[in-house]
């Protein structure tokens, strides 16, 4: 019986191995190296959408402005609110958002009032126009049941002349756009966008339009890497395809570390393969060859050429993807904001079973849909390879599974990793 095997030494294939680093451990090491990102701009605040603010914004207006009224109605002095019968009022004024009313209301007195119209002197509550009676001579009738400061919305209570309004770091949302105009603010200081220059190894590696020769294959993962990179809006710096010659090589890592804050190289890190591609790492800056205790994705480099970060992903297509999710996405964000990483999980219920071994961390692709009463479920896409690109176009999310997980049945409950989180 054949049953010896032969090992001469540790692959991806094995599920635990010492010296091999967690996920978690290759994060952590990877966040705490990372230097700020200097240098900023201004931009228009319409171009501010997106970016990351370099600076604290401080409000030089309180928003609202002054007290205003939060309803269509009557504004009246609340002392006088009945609490039982009626009260009848004079209206004394029409006040329309943006208008003016220079008097005073005193008792047995109110002013009609529209939303956004400042609360006039000797008012301090608002009944809305749907509780209020016409009466045939003019005045108004208010019933019971009204509270006194109702339907006012207080001078400063968004937005505090003086205060931070939104800090350094902030990533500028549609809302934060809206905020900035609603303070005056035309311009605003973001942090210059990161450059990121990439390219793949592999003398396999073809372009789109050329012949491919029996062995070939096409780059893709220059074309992931982009759209990923695109979401972030990161700074873009293709370099295409470097054949795995050391001078070739030795030049493309000279000049991308040049060029950017951030060099991402695919394929050439494997254990084994075109042995140079590490040697003429280690030689031109700081380097570490990991081995990830994950799958897919097993080996990375990650250090410094130059000034330059430098991650050197696997080549496989699922592999390149989980990888930079999980690292370079990390760590890009942490660079731009200044903030810490924090990953978004959910919790889904498992539609079907899952086969998994000990060992490894898996970021297993799957479907995450919500069932009718709100709840979550996953389950996997099925084909699971790192050359199964259709992985991760068919799937939605990553289910998240440690190291120690094994089989899991149907009904279980697993964290899920949406893509839509991941920019
Ligand atoms: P490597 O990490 O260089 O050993 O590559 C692992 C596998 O990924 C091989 O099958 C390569 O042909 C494939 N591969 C590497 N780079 C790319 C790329 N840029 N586009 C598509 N497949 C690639
Ligand atoms: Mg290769």
């Amino acid at each position: 019986m054949l049953t010896d095997t032969i090992r001469t030494a540790s692959s991806c294939a094995d599920d635990s191995e010492p010296g091999v680093l967690g996920v978690h451990q290759a994060r952590e090491r990877i966040l705490a190296a990372l230097p700020p990102l200097q240098g900023e701009e201004r931009v228009a605040l319409r171009a501010g959408l997106g970016r990351v603010l370099a600076r604290e914004v401080i409000s030089p207006l309180d928003v609202p402005g002054h007290d205003n009224s939060a309803m269509d109605g009557y504004a009246l002095d609340g002392s006088q609110l009945p609490e039982s019968g009626f009260l009848d009022l004079e209206v004394i004024a029409t006040l329309p958002a943006g208008g003016r009313f220079d008097g005073v209301c005193s008792a047995g007195q109110c002013v009609r009032i529209m939303t956004g119209a400042p609360i006039p002197e000797g008012t301090d509550t608002v009944v809305m126009q749907e509780h209020v009676l016409r009466l045939e001579d003019g005045r108004v009738r208010i019933g019971t049941g009204e509270r006194r400061g109702q339907n006012v919305r207080r001078a400063g209570e968004d937005i505090a002349a003086g205060r931070a309004v939104l800090q350094a770091g902030k990533q500028l949302t549609p809302a934060d756009l809206g905020i900035l105009a609603s303070i005056g603010i035309a311009e605003v200081s973001v942090r210059r966008r990161v450059r990121v220059a990439f390219f793949s190894t592999g003398d396999e590696l073809r372009g789109i339009g050329e012949p491919l020769q029996e062995g070939e294959v096409y780059d893709s993962n220059r074309y992931s890497l982009y759209g990923m990179l695109h979401r972030l809006d990161a700074e873009i710096l293709d370099m295409g395809v470097v054949r795995d010659e050391p001078a070739a090589l030795r030049e493309a890592f000279d000049s991308a570390a040049s060029l950017a804050d951030v060099v991402i190289t695919s394929g050439g890190v494997s254990v084994g393969e075109a042995d140079y591609t590490k040697a003429i790492l280690e030689e031109m800056g700081e380097m570490n060859f990991w081995k990830i205790a994950m799958k897919p994705g097993r080996p990375l480099a990650f250090g410094r050429l130059g000034n330059a970060l430098f991650f050197g992903l696997p080549g496989n297509p699922v592999a390149v993807m989980v990888t930079f999710y999980q690292f370079v996405l990390p760590a890009l964000q942490q660079l731009l904001t200044g903030q810490p990483w924090k990953p978004f999980v959910l919790r889904a219920t498992l539609k079907s079973p899952l086969r998994k071994r000990p060992g490894r961390y898996e970021f297993m692709r799957g479907i995450l849909a919500q069932q009718e009463d709100g709840s979550l479920v996953v389950e996997s896409v099925g084909q699971q390879g790192s050359g199964i690109l259709t992985s991760m176009s068919r799937g939605n999310c990553f289910i998240l599974l440690d190291e120690e997980q094994g089989d899991l049945a149907a009904g279980r409950e697993v964290p899920v990793q949406p893509f839509a989180a991941l920019v």
